[in-house]
C-alpha cells in the first residue's frame, strides 16, 4: 500500500540509517509510536541516567521499559513485514547494560544459514557513572583493534608491515653473522 521509495524509508533506522534486520537492529517500536533499532536503543540506554526509561529523541516521549529488558520491547511488525522473508524471525537477545551488551541468546531455528554471518556479541558503548572505571579504556582499545584488524584494507597493510618487518629481521641476522 505505500510507494516503494515510502517502503526504502521505513527500512532504515532514523538514527544510525542502518537497515533494520531481525538481529541487533531489530525495529523496536516505543510507546510514542516512533521506531528505532535495537542497537540505538541500547546505546542510548547505556548513555542515559534514567537506565528504567527510554526517551524517544524524536517525540521526548518516555517508555518505561519492560521488566524482562529492553530487547523485550514490541517489535515493528509493520517494518518486519517488509523485511525478506528469511528475516522474519527476530533473534532472541540479551542486553546486559552493566557491560554494554548485546548478545545473541538464541538463534530462530529457521535461519540456520545466517548463523555464521552473524557475531554473537556487539558493543554498545560504556554504561553513564561508570567513566573511568578500570578496564573501560582496555575494552575500548580492544574493541578499536578488532574493528582495524576487521577493516579488510586495514588487515592488508599490517600483514605487508609485519613481511617487511621479517624480511628486514632476515636481513640484519644474516649480515651480522656474516661479520
Ligand atoms: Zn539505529
Ligand atoms: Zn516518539
Amino acid at each position: 500500500s505505500y510507494p516503494f521509495s515510502k517502503k526504502i524509508k521505513f527500512l532504515k533506522c532514523a538514527i544510525c540509517f542502518c537497515q533494520f534486520n531481525n538481529v541487533f537492529n531489530t525495529p523496536k517500536v516505543l510507546q510514542c509510536k516512533h521506531t528505532f533499532c535495537l542497537e540505538c536503543l541500547a546505546r542510548m540506554n547505556v548513555k542515559s541516567t534514567q537506565p528504567d526509561t527510554i526517551q524517544c529523541p524524536l517525540c521526548r516521549a518516555y517508555t518505561p521499559l519492560p521488566n524482562l529488558g529492553l530487547p523485550t520491547l514490541a517489535n515493528d511488525s509493520t517494518v518486519l513485514s517488509y523485511l525478506p522473508a528469511a528475516m522474519q524471525h527476530v533473534y532472541s537477545i540479551r542486553f546486559n547494560r552493566n557491560k554494554g551488551k548485546l548478545q545473541v541468546k538464541r538463534v530462530p531455528s529457521s535461519a540456520p544459514a545466517l548463523t555464521q554471518t552473524v557475531s554473537q556479541t556487539l558493543d554498545v558503548g560504556n554504561p553513564a557513572g561508570l567513566e573511568g572505571h578500570q578496564g573501560r579504556d582496555g575494552g575500548r582499545e580492544r574493541s578499536l583493534l578488532i574493528t582495524v584488524l576487521q577493516t579488510p584494507l586495514c588487515k592488508a597493510f599490517i600483514m605487508s608491515l609485519v613481511a617487511i618487518l621479517i624480511v628486514v629481521l632476515t636481513i640484519t641476522i644474516i649480515f651480522i653473522n656474516k661479520k
